[in-house]
């Protein structure tokens, strides 16, 4: 690549973060990790801060950045904390790219910021398009910001889409199932965090790791791929594949399939999304065909997994629908995680706050956030009541 291209990874002490920045190392000559951005994970930043030098490093937790500020006070990097830091340094006109992976809502903002300053951003983050799709996809084509996706199915579509002129008839987004699809529907209800974060195929993130086992993912996903491709709930299809080579095709008019393989590794995709529209030598292992020559599909099991079909009424009925699923979903995860509830009472908790939500036709930023605020505190008393019962 012919310039230097100066990086911010907001997310960078969680599972995205670290990756990024193992492929950041690789490429020194082609990127600069110009800062860095984390929440709670004080000593772990303080490390990656020393390591890495960047001009800039936000803590966006005041107390997590108090444990560390006077050691980061005697190096070079500007530190700062709290939320606006966070969306101040995504205005920076002295940063080209930043990957978006902070976990969860709190995503948005700082996205929407990013976008209004015209930059590229690799999303990893897909609950900013949850709950702000429209909002997101119209902003960044005003302000001719440009969005590639991190997350590997959406990257894979794009990839697939890429320098064609025209839209797919289809979208097959594939999923491996999760850590969750051989265990029968009777043993969910007692699942344990412990049982349901160890999944096959990805190392990740809590919260994501979760939605894995729920199937809620591949739910979130199916609405991420709504926005990022412009494309209608009934063409996209979600194909469970164990094996997770395939990370999604797209189907044309004609009937021709194209699909984009790799080894399941996030790597690959950070690594796209950075170096796009070139490539770069590869950092993910290479897919070898003997020792994987079985690639199986199978049909989405949403009886057993309600929260995939949740996903898809609240992308079908639309407006704030998206919004209330996404915050019932987040609240009740971390409930879970907490052994407040029990894993079966995740897509309990966003059905009934589903079936209270008044939805709003016409919305902006403003009302995303009190819907989600309100959707929020709603899940919790919905958790107190069922914690109380165990
Ligand atoms: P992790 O939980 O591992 O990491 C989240 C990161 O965000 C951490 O660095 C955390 O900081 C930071 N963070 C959390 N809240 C805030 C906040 N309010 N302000 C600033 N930083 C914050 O998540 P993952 O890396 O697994 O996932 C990140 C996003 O990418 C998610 O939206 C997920 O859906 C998406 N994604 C992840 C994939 C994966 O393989 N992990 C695959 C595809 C998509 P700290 O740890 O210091 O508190
Ligand atoms: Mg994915």
């Amino acid at each position: 690549m012919n310039k230097t291209k100066k990086v911010a990874i907001f997310g960078s002490t969680g599972s995205i973060g670290k990756s990024a920045l193992d492929v950041l190392k690789r490429f020194k000559d082609d990127f600069e990790i110009k800062a860095l951005v984390a929440c709670k994970q004080s000593k772990k930043f303080l490390r990656q801060i020393k390591e890495y030098k960047p001009d800039y490093a936000v803590m966006a937790d005041m107390k997590a950045a108090d444990e560390i500020k006077n050691s980061v006070g005697k190096i070079k990097t500007e530190f700062s904390a709290g939320n606006k830091a966070v969306i101040d340094l995504a205005k920076r006109k002295d940063i080209d790219i930043i990957i978006m992976a902070i976990s969860g809502a709190s995503a948005l903002l700082p996205l929407i910021e990013a976008i209004k300053s015209s930059k590229t951003i690799a999303l990893a983050n897909k609950e900013s398009l949850v709950m702000a799709g429209k909002i997101v996809m119209n902003l960044a084509q005003k302000h001719k910001a440009t969005i590639i996706p991190v997350d590997s199915e959406h990257s894979a579509i794009f990839q697939c889409l890429e320098g064609k002129k025209y839209k797919p008839a289809r979208i097959y987004l594939t999923g491996s199932g999760g850590p969750l699809i051989k265990t029968p529907k009777s043993k969910l209800r007692n699942i344990t965090p412990k049982e349901a974060l160890n999944h096959p195929k990805w190392s990740m993130g809590k919260k994501i790791t979760i939605d894995s086992a729920t199937l809620m993912n591949k739910g979130l996903e199916v609405i991420e791929a709504m926005h990022l491709f412009s494309m209608p709930l009934d063409k996209i299809k979600v194909l469970i594949h164990p094996e997770a080579i395939i990370h999604s095709m797209v189907e044309f008019s004609d009937g021709s399939i194209l699909a984009q393989l790799a080894s399941p590794d996030m790597k690959l995709p950070i690594e796209y999304a950075l170096s796009y529209p070139e490539r770069l030598k590869a950092v993910a292992q290479r897919v070898d065909f003997i020792k994987n020559n079985k690639i199986t599909f199978l049909e989405a099991d949403i009886s057993k997994f309600p929260c995939l079909k949740l996903a898809y009424q609240a992308a079908k009925k639309g407006y704030t629908y998206p919004i209330v699923l996404n915050a019932a979903n987040e609240v009740a995860v971390w409930a879970f995680l907490d052994k407040k509830i029990k894993f079966t009472d995740i897509p309990l908790v966003i059905k009934k706050i589903m079936k209270k939500h008044k939805p709003l036709k016409k919305y902006n930023l403003k009302d995303i956030l009190s819907v989600d605020n309100q959707a929020r505190l709603d899940a919790q008393k919905i958790i107190e009541r069922l914690n109380s019962r165990c």
